[in-house]
C-alpha cells in the first residue's frame, strides 16, 4: 500500500466503508481521489459528487454538494437522500486549513485486510518527477496571474520569468485562456482551478466575480490594473493603478536584487 494502486485502495475502502457505515465520506479532488472516490462509489452503489466547492449540512442530515454545472452557468446544490455514505470529493483550496487543535482526540481502528484486498492487475513500477513542467498553480506559495491586459501569449514569459525566480507559478483568467494565450491547465476561477496561495498577484486582470471565486482566499492580494475602478482592487491587499508593462520589469529588477542579496 505503500504506492497508490486504485484496484487495492478501493476493495479495502469498501469494505471499511461496509463494515463501519459512515454517513459521509469525503476526499480531496485531487488525482487519486477521483481515481479511487468514483470506484468506491460504483462498488457501494452510492452517488458521488465530484470536485464540489462547498459543503453544508441540511436540517435532516442531508450533505449539500455544490459544485459549478454546465460549464460554471449554475451552481449545482446535489444530495444524496436515499443511499449511504454521501461521498464526495472536493476541490483541493476552496476551504482553508483548520488551524491546528491539540484538545481534540480521535482513535486509530486496525482495520484486518486479507490477500484478496491487496491483489492488483496493475503494478507499481517507478514514480518519475515531471521536471519540464513548471510549478501546479494548486501546490504554488506566489501565483503571478495574467489576464487580457497582458496582451498576448509572448507577454505571459515574463510572468514565468517571474514565476521561475521564486519557484512560484502563473495563472490566467479565462480570457487569456480563451485566447488561446496559455493553456487551459493555468485558468484561475469557477471553471478554473481554486488557489489559496500565500501571494497572488494579479496583472491586467479586472477582477470579475468568476475570476474571484478562484482566488479571493489568497493570504495576500496584489493587484496591477490601468483602471482605478478595476473590481479586482476590492480584494486586493495592495492595489496598483499602474501599465503593467512598467511594473513587471521594476519587479523583475527588485527580486534579482534580493535574490542576489539573500
Ligand atoms: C460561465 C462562465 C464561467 C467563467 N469562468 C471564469 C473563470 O473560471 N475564470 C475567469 O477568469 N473568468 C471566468 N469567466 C469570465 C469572466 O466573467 C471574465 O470575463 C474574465 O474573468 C475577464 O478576464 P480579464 O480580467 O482578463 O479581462 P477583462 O475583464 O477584459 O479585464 C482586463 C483588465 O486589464 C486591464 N488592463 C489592460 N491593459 C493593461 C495594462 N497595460 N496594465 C494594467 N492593466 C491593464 C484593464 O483595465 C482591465 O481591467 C467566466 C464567464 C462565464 C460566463
Amino acid at each position: 500500500l505503500e504506492h497508490f494502486l486504485a484496484e487495492p485502495y478501493t476493495k479495502i475502502l469498501t469494505a471499511i466503508i461496509s463494515e463501519y457505515k459512515p454517513e459521509v465520506f469525503i476526499a480531496g479532488s485531487t488525482t487519486m481521489g477521483r481515481a479511487l472516490f468514483s470506484r468506491v462509489a460504483a462498488k457501494i452503489g452510492t452517488g458521488l459528487t465530484a470536485d464540489c466547492t462547498g459543503l453544508d449540512i441540511d436540517g435532516e442530515g442531508n450533505l449539500i454538494q455544490t459544485r459549478p454545472a454546465f460549464g460554471g452557468s449554475v451552481m449545482a446544490r446535489i444530495k444524496t437522500p436515499n443511499h449511504r455514505p454521501q461521498m464526495a470529493t472536493v476541490r483541493p483550496r476552496v476551504f482553508k486549513k483548520a488551524p491546528e487543535d491539540r484538545s481534540r482526540t480521535g482513535e486509530v481502528i486496525k482495520f484486518p485486510l486479507t490477500e484478496d484486498m491487496l491483489t492488483s492487475r496493475v503494478k507499481f513500477i517507478d514514480y518519475i518527477v515531471d521536471e519540464t513542467s513548471h510549478v501546479n498553480i494548486e501546490e504554488a506559495d506566489v501565483i503571478f496571474s495574467g489576464g487580457r491586459g497582458i496582451k498576448g501569449p509572448d507577454n505571459f514569459k515574463m510572468l514565468f520569468e517571474l514565476a521561475d525566480m521564486i519557484k512560484g507559478a502563473v495563472g490566467a483568467s479565462r480570457v487569456a485562456v480563451d485566447e488561446g494565450w496559455i493553456p487551459y491547465s493555468h485558468q484561475v476561477g469557477q471553471t478554473g482551478k481554486t488557489v489559496a496561495p500565500k501571494m497572488y498577484l494579479a496583472f491586467g486582470i479586472s477582477g470579475a466575480i468568476k475570476h474571484l471565486a478562484g482566488m479571493q482566499t489568497s493570504d495576500f492580494i496584489v493587484a496591477v490594473n490601468k483602471d482605478p475602478e478595476a473590481p479586482i482592487f476590492k480584494v486586493a491587499d495592495i492595489g496598483i493603478v499602474a501599465d503593467l508593462f512598467e511594473v513587471v520589469p521594476l519587479l523583475k529588477k527588485k527580486l534579482e536584487e534580493k535574490l542576489k542579496n539573500a
